[in-house]
């Protein structure tokens, strides 16, 4: 039913877009008059009837134009600092990744965590010795204030004041890489919630929680978060020595995977090339897990040979993630300037199956190497240090575009479309089991 409300309220926005805005315009204003008036009366009575229901509905309504736009009310957007609009798109995804945003928003607020020392910071952060900040309590805050249908865009200033204390790379106002953000932000959260509170070790507040079990959890550098819990993968890298045929396997876990997009896809398309095929996103994962020959600049120590040769390297999935995370290697770096890909790279929205990539794919269930799309990070313009960073989430079965302070309900049609940089896909069987949650 709501689904029905909302569309109808939808199609009556779009109406009135057509008829109310650009009055500034008297031109414009006069093609639309006109145009109005060429609309039948049959349909003028539907209309009536149609804003009649969403009248009686404007409670449910989660919709509201402003603008001339379809703003989200549920959705909160959040302010631009001066350029941190990398940073907004990776919270507007990490925030509609539900089973990783409920940890945060249900952990209970830093001065409530010991009511001994009510009112005295207790938190314990092994990471930057300072315990004046914490990143866990400043990220908190910031996804409780999102999805709270306040209209006004959340300021995450506190959260960027701490981001600029611990890690130092991300100070000043100039653009950043959105991924290398991403990776700090986790890798700092594991480490702040591996320090745990009130002496009790966070993993195994984790375990008790979440009903996440000892083979769920993925340790990079010991124990396990909610990060690695989520996030965590194991990749096997086998290397053959090509000389003698031996063969090393190493396990390097991980919390994304950074894609190539394959050489032939890299060169901007002409006009006559448009028919030529699509990059896809099977292609670069393809091309991710291929067997590949290492250059000559990356010759491998052969413990036979006790010298460096020329080796074969190999990628394989030991063990896929909660979440798996997509980042597309849009830039590169030339010998002065770091370049942009700008390829298009066709993703699909529902049912990435990755079972072909798994060492072992005869262990994995048949539903538990598919993958949902649950948002994408989209970088606009040509450079790192430059362009903007936006992100496309679904949330209740809805699609929407953050866009900084403004946020836009969208369709699949366009998320679609979207060049994409990070990808996050939810596994289909844990999306199912935080349903039942
Ligand atoms: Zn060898």
């Amino acid at each position: 039913m709501e689904k029905t409300c909302f569309f109808i309220s939808f199609l009556i926005y779009r109406c009135d877009d057509f008829v109310v805005n650009d009055t500034k315009l008297g031109l414009v204003q006069k093609v639309r008059e006109h145009l109005q008036n060429l609309e039948n009366s049959a349909f003028t009575a539907d209309r009536h009837r149609k804003r009649k229901l969403l009248e009686n509905s404007s409670l449910n309504s989660k919709l509201l134009k402003v603008n001339g736009s379809t703003n989200a009310l549920c959705a909160t957007g959040l302010r631009n600092l001066g350029n941190t609009c990398f940073m907004n798109a990776i919270l507007q995804s990490l925030s509609n990744i539900q089973q990783f945003c409920c940890y945060f928003k249900e952990l209970p607020a830093v001065e409530l965590r010991n009511g001994k020392t009510a009112g005295r910071r207790t938190y314990h952060t092994r990471s930057q010795g300072d315990n004046n900040v914490s990143l866990v309590e400043e990220f908190r805050k910031t996804l409780c204030a999102l999805w709270q249908g306040s209209q006004t865009a959340f300021s995450p200033e506190s959260l960027f004041y701490v981001v600029w204390k611990i890690m130092p790379n991300f100070r000043g106002y100039q653009q950043q890489d959105a991924h290398e953000f991403m990776r700090y932000l986790l890798d700092h959260l594991h480490l702040e919630l591996q320090g745990g509170f009130n002496g009790v070790s966070r993993s195994v507040i984790l375990q008790e929680n979440s009903g996440l079990s000892a083979s769920n959890k993925c340790c990079i550098n010991g124990a396990s978060t909610i990060v690695t819990a989520i996030f965590g993968g194991i990749l096997q890298n086998e290397v053959n020595c090509l000389i003698c045929g031996t063969e090393s396997r190493k396990f390097d876990p991980f919390l994304d995977l950074s894609l190539d997009i394959p050489s032939q896809f890299r060169n901007k398309r002409t006009k006559n090339q448009e028919n030529g095929p699509m990059c896809t996103l099977r292609d670069c994962l393809r091309s991710f897990t291929d067997l590949e020959e290492l250059d000559e600049t990356e010759l491998y120590m052969c413990h036979k040979c006790k010298k460096k040769q020329k080796s074969t390297k190999k990628f394989w999935i030991q063990k896929l993630p909660k979440v798996l995370c997509l980042h597309l290697k849009r830039f590169h770096w030339t010998e002065y300037l770091r370049n942009k890909v700008d390829t298009y790279v066709e993703f699909p929205l529902r049912d990435l199956d990755m079972k072909c990539y798994l060492l072992e794919p005869e262990n994995s269930g048949p539903e538990s190497c598919r993958y949902d799309l649950a948002a994408v990070v989209v970088h606009h313009g040509s450079g790192v240090g430059s362009g903007h960073y936006t992100a496309y989430a679904t949330h209740e079965g809805r699609w929407f575009h953050f866009n900084d302070s403004t946020v836009t309900l969208t369709d699949e049609e366009t998320v679609v479309k979207a060049k994409a940089y990070i990808l996050f896909y939810v596994d289909r069987q844990a999306k199912s089991g935080s349903d039942k949650l």
